[in-house]
């Protein structure tokens, strides 16, 4: 059996530095960023749309994707937004899903999906479990500011364009408190995996 793991938090939570120790331990990391970046190869199905709606302008001289100019054209543009969101998010879906029976068939013990906006987008339904990385928010925002090198008012900015931490708490099975060092927070996932094999061990008993 497979036991699928959703990852989530906030920007600079910790989420990347869990799912390095996860990985460390033997989980295989589905990443939502990876497979958005694959879904719009060069001469995929969702580029060819994309540059449909948008034109020429959205792409290299080498036809791959400039993810810059495109993130231009959809800031403070909600309609625009929804257009790329509409083309791109099926066929994220389609590939998140294909991967994720490929790891089952293939008898995985623990796959992580990390998805920044696993909650908003609906994708805890795959998971077993939701474990929500937790930080006070002056440690998210120094965090933040140092590995971005954005300004105060740009971490503000991002932080407060995202899901509050407080509601995706709702939605967490299990909680990893990453203000400590980065040692505590290993230890917290150390005994998350010791919890989770000493389950399967209960679990292969009955
Ligand atoms: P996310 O993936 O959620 O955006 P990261 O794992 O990249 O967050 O962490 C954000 C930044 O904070 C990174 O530069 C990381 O090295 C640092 N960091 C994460 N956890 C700790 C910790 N416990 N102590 C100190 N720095 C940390």
């Amino acid at each position: 059996m497979t036991r699928v793991i959703g990852l989530t938090g906030g920007i600079a939570s910790g989420k990347s530095t869990v799912a390095a120790l996860l990985r460390q331990a033997g989980a295989v990391i589905l990443d939502a960023d990876q497979v958005a970046r694959a879904v719009v190869a060069p001469n995929s199905e969702a580029l060819t749309r994309l540059t449909k709606a948008f034109g020429e302008q959205i792409l290299n001289p080498d036809r791959s994707l400039n993810r810059q100019q495109l993130g231009r054209l959809i800031f403070n543009d909600p309609e625009a937004r929804r257009v790329v969101d509409e083309i791109t998010h099926p066929l994220i879906r389609q590939v998140f899903e294909a991967s994720l029976a490929g790891l089952k068939r293939a008898g995985v013990p623990l796959v992580v999906l990390d998805v920044p906006l696993l909650l908003e987008a609906g994708y805890q339904r795959y998971c077993d479990q939701v474990v929500v990385v937790k930080v006070d928010p002056l440690t998210q925002l120094s965090r933040l500011m140092e590995r971005n090198h954005y300004s105060r008012r740009e971490a503000e900015q991002r932080i407060q364009s995202q899901m509050p931490l407080a509601e995706k708490l709702i939605h967490a099975d299990l909680v990893i408190d990453n203000d400590g060092t980065k040692e505590e927070t290993a230890a917290q996932v150390d005994h998350l995996l010791a919890k989770w094999h000493l389950d399967d061990n209960l679990h292969s008993m009955v």
